[in-house]
């Protein structure tokens, strides 16, 4: 198994994940962070740490989506290991349903 991040964090990016992961196999894009499967021991800290629960067990139903998702991009996109200033408009997209459609970017974001 490993976690995966799915689309609650998209334009959320609170990053208080990326500050507990022993492993620091988080990956940021545009606009959401991943989880490289891979690299993730499953120790379930960073689950907790969400402010907008976008952090799951793939043992979870129907997380085959955000599975193939945080493999495909954490191969893509830059690791980052330090928290940042969350965008301004954070709190105006959390917990808004259909994100993914609405907003995804495959684009990279800047890492560290
Ligand atoms: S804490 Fe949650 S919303 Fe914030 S970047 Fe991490 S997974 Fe995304
Ligand atoms: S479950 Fe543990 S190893 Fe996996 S991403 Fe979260 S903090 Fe990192």
């Amino acid at each position: 198994m490993t976690y995966v991040v799915t689309d609650a964090c998209i334009k959320c990016k609170y990053m208080d994940c990326v500050e507990v992961c022993p492993v620091d196999c988080f990956y940021e894009g545009d606009n959401m962070l991943v989880i490289h499967p891979a690299e993730c021991i499953d120790c379930g800290v960073c689950e907790p740490e969400c402010p907008a629960e976008a952090i799951l067990p793939d043992t979870e139903p129907n997380q085959e989506k955000w599975l193939e998702l945080n493999t495909k991009f954490a191969e893509e996109w830059p690791n980052i290991t330090q928290s940042r200033e969350a965008p301004e408009d954070a709190d105006e997209h959390k917990g808004e349903e259909g994100k993914y459609e609405k907003y995804f970017s495959p684009e990279p974001g800047q890492g560290d």
